[in-house]
């Protein structure tokens, strides 16, 4: 057994920081009180590899190995939970699908302006106002075929990035029958004629990521937009975002790392008693119990996605390492808070911003009890 990180990923891992501490981190604050997305991230980030992590290389990708991509989201995580989410939205949701299934007259289209971050960004649109979990039962969106064209109606909603997208990835009812086989997934270009995409969402956190109701009246798109297999919609969902737990999992570990960092410098420089607080065995047991978790955290986010670099079933490891790491997450953003007093309440301070951001980790890509679920069905079935 090897825990070490190979050569490549070393230094992939120090380029990130490097790129991370310089152009995104000192932004974090910024984006999040102005409500913007850091660009700058984009355009810098994209000749790294950043915006084509899952993308090949014949169409400008980076496609670095999974266990790559979470050491990547660590780190934006650290810097900025909002960039990050936005980055691992674009990567694993809204490139990831086409990569994975599209075929290759979508790939050509849209691969390699997405690869090198010169342009807008991908988004993906599952949820709709009254479905989320329940995307199978629950989904009204609907596609049908008329001539050469899908005609698309409906609504979705909590669409990250969608107002900085070149294209909607839409998962839509295209069998009015239903059932696990009347699902498809769809490109609409934000352009589209009958497109409309809301204001950004007024959110607690991950305020520089902006997320958005989008309505499709009448929209037009040709049949070749179908995203992989007509009628396979929900299983190549639920294939993407068993990929894209291991990510949110690597953007719990980072923001956590952060939490405790700054934790840290704060238990050596506040003073209460005549001492500094970090002497005080209640703080260190917090900052004790930061360190476990987060290393627990980080070895079952890099655990999953080893098994999928491998090319074996990850779908519980993925839902576990989400689970533990978001739930992680809050835990040591709460501390952090605790350890800074009054000033952990205040926005003078990251750590408030920080767990605002890490309470998002539990929810979106399955909730939690989404996962557990998911955990229970694998154990159940003795796997
Ligand atoms: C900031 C942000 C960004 C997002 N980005 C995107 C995006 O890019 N694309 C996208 O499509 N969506 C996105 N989402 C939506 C997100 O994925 C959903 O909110 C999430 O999947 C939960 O769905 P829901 O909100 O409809 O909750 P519901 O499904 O209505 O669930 C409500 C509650 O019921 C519980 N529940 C539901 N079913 C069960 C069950 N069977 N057993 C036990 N408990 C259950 C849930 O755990 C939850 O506690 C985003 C959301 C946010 C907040």
């Amino acid at each position: 057994m090897n825990f070490d990180l190979n050569e490549e990923q070393k230094t992939w891992k120090k380029i990130v920081h490097e790129f991370v501490a310089e152009v995104i981190k000192p932004k974090a604050r910024e984006v999040d009180e102005n409500e913007e997305f850091n660009w700058d991230a984009v355009r810098k980030g994209g000749p790294l590899g950043l915006t084509g992590m899952n993308i090949p290389e014949e169409y400008g990708g980076a496609n670095v190995d999974m266990v790559s991509c979470t050491i990547a989201m660590e780190e934006l995580g650290w810097g900025c939970g909002s960039t990050a989410l936005s980055f691992t939205a674009h990567n694993m949701l809204g490139t990831g699908p086409i990569a994975v299934f599209g075929s290759e007259e979508l790939k050509k289209a849209w691969l390699p302006r997405m690869s090198q971050g010169k342009g807008k960004l991908g988004s993906l649109a599952l949820t709709e106002p009254d479905a989320g979990s329940d995307l199978q039962g629950g989904l009204t969106t609907k596609a049908e075929k008329q001539g050469d064209e899908w005609v698309i109606n409906g609504a979705k909603m909590w669409c990250t990035n969608a107002g900085i997208a070149e294209y909607v990835i839409t998962l839509v009812r295209s069998d009015p029958k239903g059932g696990s086989k009347s699902l498809s997934m769809i490109l609409v270009p934000t352009d589209a004629k009958g497109l409309t995409i809301g204001p950004a969402e007024k959110k607690m956190g991950l305020r520089g990521s902006p997320a958005h109701g989008v309505t499709y009246d009448n929209v037009r798109v040709p049949l070749g937009n179908l995203v992989g297999v007509e009628g396979r919609g929900l299983q190549q969902t639920l294939a993407t975002l068993d990929s894209g737990r291991i990510l949110i999992g690597g953007i719990s570990v980072g923001l956590a790392r952060a939490a405790m960092e700054e934790s840290v410098k704060y238990a050596h420089e506040r003073k209460a008693f005549n001492q500094p607080i970090g002497e005080f065995q209640a703080v260190q047991f917090k900052l004790a119990n930061m360190a476990l978790e987060i290393e627990l955290a980080r070895n079952m986010v890099h655990k999953a996605a080893w098994l999928k670099d491998q090319g074996r079933p990850f779908s519980k490891e993925a839902a576990m390492a989400k689970l533990y790491a978001s739930e992680m997450a809050e835990r040591v953003c709460y501390d952090a808070i605790q350890i800074h007093g009054g000033n952990g309440y205040s926005r003078a301070y990251h750590v408030e911003r920080m767990y605002r951001d890490a309470r998002l980790m539990t929810i979106g890509e399955g909730t939690s009890d989404i996962l557990r679920l998911v955990i229970a069905r694998s154990v159940l079935a003795g796997k």
